[in-house]
């Protein structure tokens, strides 16, 4: 069995039955400890389109280098990286990364990219749109401006304190808002591993909407954050656009952590080799 036809198991025994939205000639391409589906932002945008008419739930993420790294160390994450339907590349560094790994992603699919060609669709699909995160009054000012300029339909916005880490906080009341706005699109703007963690935990008790996290795409929808041009996007210096935008912030992602990135996609690309020399010679 493929590894692809093994994930498609492993995945439709775990409560989703998620055959088709999984392309299983595909296979996921593997960067560090995560994997990534490689997909064009046309079809990730169908993919998503997929779950959501399903009505059985579904957890969307958009790795970028940080997730990658962050994944190293946090058992956790991994673990919500497992349960993903969707895992679309956010961003050019981890394109570049499968280049040299020699299995290449088509192109990337940035979780700030898809929020409004998503939102599109979830406005000519009548679907029912729930906003989580973001600091007080974001999430809301992202709705006023969803309704306004896309007419999709925003069935309430939450900017929760969220601990997952064991810390306070009354995750129940959070969820009752939730399923009371009977959403079937969450978009979880939490920051990683945050919003991975939430949704690895409540995507069942939300069914059927499936879950996506956005990052801090809220902030850019609510105009409250400037996104990166779109030629520093596509020349990997959207994270140069934000560490000048947000240093404080942003200094000790992108320039104490973030780094750690070439050397996992070092060794990535020793296991590549290695994997690739044992299929040849057994
Ligand atoms: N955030 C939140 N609750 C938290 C931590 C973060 O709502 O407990 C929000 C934060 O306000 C921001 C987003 O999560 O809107 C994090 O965005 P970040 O820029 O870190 O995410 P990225 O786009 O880099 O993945």
């Amino acid at each position: 069995m493929g590894r692809g036809s093994r994930l498609l198991t492993r995945h439709s025994v775990r409560n989703r039955g998620l055959s088709s939205v999984r392309d299983v000639n595909r296979q996921r391409v593997k960067i560090g400890q995560l994997e990534i589906d490689p997909l064009t932002f046309s079809e990730a945008l169908e993919r998503i389109a997929e779950l959501v008419d399903r009505r059985n739930g579904g957890a969307v993420f958009t790795p970028n280098v940080d997730h990658i790294v962050k994944a190293e160390r946090h058992a956790s994450f991994r673990l919500a990286y497992d349960r993903a339907d969707l895992s679309l590349a956010d961003g050019m560094p981890l394109i570049w990364a499968s280049r040299l790994l020699g299995s290449p992603l088509p192109e990337k699919v940035s979780g700030s990219d898809l929020v409004l060609p998503l939102m599109h669709i979830a406005a000519e699909r009548r679907w029912r749109v729930y906003l989580l995160g973001g600091a007080p009054g974001v999430a809301e000012a992202a709705a006023e401006r969803l309704d306004r300029e896309v007419g999709a339909q925003i069935v309430g916005t939450d900017s929760p304190v969220v601990d997952l880490d064991g810390a306070p906080g009354d995750p129940e009341l959070m969820l009752e808002r939730l399923r009371g706005a009977r959403p079937d699109v969450v978009l979880v703007a939490l920051g990683a591993p945050k919003q991975e963690l939430w949704i690895e935990r409540f995507a069942d008790r939300i069914r059927p909407a499936v879950a996506i996290g956005v990052g801090g795409s809220l902030d850019f929808v609510a105009g409250k954050v400037k996104r990166a041009p779109a030629w520093m996007s596509r020349a990997g210096l959207e994270w140069l656009f934000r560490l000048v935008q947000e240093p404080r912030r942003m200094w000790r992602r992108y320039l104490v952590e973030d780094p750690a990135f070439i050397a996992i996609v070092v060794r990535s690309r020793r296991r590549a080799r290695r994997t690739c020399r044992s299929k040849q010679t057994g």
